[in-house]
């Protein structure tokens, strides 16, 4: 398979056409190898315009949706990044290419240590990963610059809001289990304002301030 002309495809077809446009960004999405990321069985797929599966009913998500994701929190390259939900690791790989500090949380262990000795064998050895409910942040190093949530969720958690610096931006899935609308929030001087930017389809944010485990299974 070759993975470079494959990835270079899906910049093209699958994140330029549809308007991702920031050059940090869709270079970050020429260099990390996305089929690294993905059980062996699925790799041939890496770079389908599809979410993949990660084992433990998680997902990893399409290429553009993590584009998109990571445009709307405009990194410039020194922020403070809390992401909530690790999963494969892709994401925070992606996030620790365009900005120095990256914080990610995983409320299921497996994943997390899978992603963890990836991200390290891969050299992103700054990025700091933690088992736990992402839905109470990860207090220890806030306030954040920016947050992302890569998990669908009821409303965004208030201790997220409370750990998001002023002037930051936080982006997170709202909805129900089975849809939801990608929002940014900015906050400013202490009130946060929101703006839809897409539909989309998220597994579940499950915890205190999210849902209840079980959920999206039935
Ligand atoms: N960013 C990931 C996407 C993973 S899917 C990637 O690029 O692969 C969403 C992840 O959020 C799942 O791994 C799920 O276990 C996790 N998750 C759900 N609720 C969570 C919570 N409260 N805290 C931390 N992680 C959570």
């Amino acid at each position: 398979m070759d993975y470079k002309k494959l990835r270079q495809e899906m910049v093209k077809d699958q994140l330029i056409t549809r308007g991702i446009n920031d050059e940090r960004v869709l270079a970050t999405f020429y260099k990390v190898e996305r089929e690294k990321f993905v059980p062996c069985d699925l790799q041939k797929d890496a770079y389908g315009d599809f979410p993949l599966s990660i084992g433990e009913g998680q997902t990893i998500s399409q290429p553009y949706m993590v584009a998109l994701m990571t445009q709307s929190l405009e990194l410039k390259g020194c922020e403070r990044v809390l992401e909530i939900g690790t999963g494969s690791g892709y994401q925070t790989a992606i996030l620790a290419e365009l900005t120095e500090e990256v914080y990610s949380v995983e409320r299921i262990k497996s994943l997390s240590q899978k992603a963890d000795s990836l991200l390290k064998k891969m050299g992103y050895s700054k990025v700091k990963i933690f088992v736990s409910d992402g839905t109470m942040g990860w207090e220890k190093y806030s306030p954040y610059e920016r947050i992302l949530v890569t998990a669908g969720a009821k409303q965004a958690p208030q201790p997220l809001i409370n750990q998001l610096k002023d002037e930051g931006i936080m982006v997170i899935p709202v909805g129900s289990t089975y849809s939801q609308e990608l929002k940014v929030f900015r906050k400013k001087k202490g009130r946060v304002r929101s703006k839809t930017v897409e539909r989309c389809i998220f597994v579940p944010l499950i915890g205190k301030y999210g849902w209840s485990e079980g959920v999206g299974n039935e």
